[in-house]
């Protein structure tokens, strides 16, 4: 009998294993605590996609065959051949998902009625969850390893808004099967509804606990443990089948930090959200990947950081991983030294994630993001010429830009088409409860209690249609635009991107 059970439920993209719930069974079994984890996300989904009945025509390779493709790196020979692989994957997916008004993939789920920021929608879900595409998982599969394991307390990770609908399924059955276990929510999605100055939560009449942050100090204090001084930050991932995800071997996650040692990017969450920031110590970071590399023999090493501290990059230099890795970092001043950025290769960096948003210094400035657009373009050289893959985020209808500084962008990318190997453009959502907010005239985008976005007034007038207009019709469609995004493996995005460097 375990004493506590975390389950990462469906949809998130099953490319490696989750990031929170083997994290809090190291920290939790360390202290003395029996603790198990489900990865019912994967579990799930490929127990759809072998039971399917019907494979789709003109389909290439059976459902088995394409997962198989992904595994062991067939897929990954051109960008056609993974995409014809994870069309072929999704279309049965979506065949699955079709009854009752769902839309499923490999990445998300959506019903054309119930949306998953209005809590009644999910207490709804947690009703009738016989009317859920992973039903039928749930009753064979998952609810009988739950009654085996029988844990006294039942813990959900809901990180993103894709897994809220099938979470509420499931603790509608685990209520049903299960009356007396203690269920509590947790992740980065119940972190963001919590963060609402006027939270409430609406889900008491099911008799669920929601934690906001990380999660370590609620459930050690919940089994009367106390914290050990040395925090490392090690996953345990006894409990996963690592071979079952589909990359070409283990991408192992870690992070160095929680938070952003920046936040003061004025669009981000990160910034109004105000949760604290904490790094592990990179000697600590050294010691928890030997041993995690040793354990578990990853193909990959991702980073997931909001950014990766210039301290760890800087250890990294000095102690290569041996083993190739990727994630997210600012444009620091150490990389606009070009054997610094050769020092980052031969440490195994093989990719790095930058947030530009604007090709415009004065949009920039308004932004807060403490970029100097100059410098920035010094680094992206500086990496390519290293052989470290460039993966760029663009933000456009921020109030701080209008049309003509959108175009400034769009200059801006093609005349450094070669030194952004893939770029990742996004409309802007402006964070409820950020002080922006407050500054701008707004209104909801759609009704819904834990909705974490508002549409608003733009200043400058270029307002949301004419901000999808230019993004669909000018920008997405430019040839050359189009050239860089075809490039961009479909679902799997920046998490497969580096399997296509060579
Ligand atoms: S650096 Fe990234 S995570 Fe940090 S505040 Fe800016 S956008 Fe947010």
């Amino acid at each position: 009998m375990s004493q506590l059970l975390l389950i990462h439920p469906p949809v998130t993209k099953p490319g490696q294993p989750p990031t929170g719930i083997p994290r809090l069974q190291h920290c939790l079994t360390d202290h003395g605590v029996t603790c198990t984890s489900i990865d019912a996300n994967l579990e799930g989904l490929l127990f759809l996609l072998t039971s399917a009945d019907n494979i789709p025509r003109r389909a290439s390779a059976t459902p088995e065959q394409n997962l198989e493709y992904l595994r062991n790196g067939t897929a990954f020979a051109s960008i056609n051949r993974y995409t014809k692989s994870i069309r072929e994957i999704n279309r049965v997916l979506s065949d699955a998902g079709k009854m009752r008004g769902w839309r499923l993939s490999l990445s998300d789920i959506n019903h054309q009625s119930c949306s998953p920021v209005r809590s009644q929608d999910l207490i709804d879900q947690s009703t009738h969850p016989e009317n859920n595409p992973f039903f039928t998982y749930y009753r064979d599969i998952l609810i009988p390893k739950i009654a085996y394991l029988n844990p006294k307390t039942i813990g959900l990770s809901i990180v993103y808004l894709s897994q809220a609908l099938c979470a509420f399924a499931l603790i509608g059955m685990l209520r049903l099967h299960f009356p007396d276990k203690k269920i509590i929510l947790g992740g980065g999605l119940v972190s963001s509804w919590m963060s609402n100055p006027e939270w409430e939560n609406p889900f008491k009449d099911l008799e669920v606990d929601c934690v906001r942050g990380p999660g370590e100090d609620y459930l050690l204090n919940l089994f009367n443990k106390t914290m050990k001084p040395d925090r490392s930050g090690i996953s345990d991932f006894s409990d996963f089948s690592l071979d079952q995800y589909l990359s070409p071997g283990f991408v192992l996650p870690y992070s160095t930090s929680s938070g952003c040692y920046w936040k003061k990017c004025r669009f981000c969450p990160e910034t109004h959200e105000n949760q604290p920031y904490k790094s592990i110590p990179p000697e600590q970071v050294g010691k928890d990947l030997e041993a995690s590399i040793n354990g578990n023999n990853p193909v990959l090493i991702h980073l997931i950081d909001n950014a990766i501290p210039p301290t760890t990059l800087r250890y990294f230099v000095d102690h290569p991983l041996n083993v190739s890795w990727y994630g997210h970092v600012r444009f620091e001043k150490d990389m606009e030294d070009p054997d610094f950025c050769h020092a980052l290769h031969e440490s195994g960096c093989r990719m790095l994630q930058l947030g530009l948003e604007s090709g415009n210094q004065n949009v920039l400035g308004q932004m807060n993001k403490g970029v100097i657009l100059e410098n920035a373009t010094r680094i992206l050289t500086n990496l390519t010429h290293a052989g470290i893959g460039t993966y760029v985020y663009f933000l456009f209808g921020t109030p701080y830009e209008s049309l003509d500084d959108a175009r400034i962008t769009v200059e801006y990318i093609l005349k450094h088409r070669d030194l952004i190997r893939w770029i990742s453009p996004a409309i802007f959502n402006l964070p409820r409860f950020s002080p922006e907010a407050i500054s701008l005239n707004t209104r909801m985008f759609y009704k819904g209690d834990l909705a974490l976005y508002l549409d608003f007034e733009h200043p400058k007038g270029w307002h949301r249609n004419e901000v999808r207009d230019f993004f669909g019709k000018e920008f997405k469609a430019h040839p050359e635009i189009k050239k860089i995004l075809r490039h961009t493996p479909p679902v799997f995005t920046s998490n497969h991107a580096p399997f296509f460097l060579g």
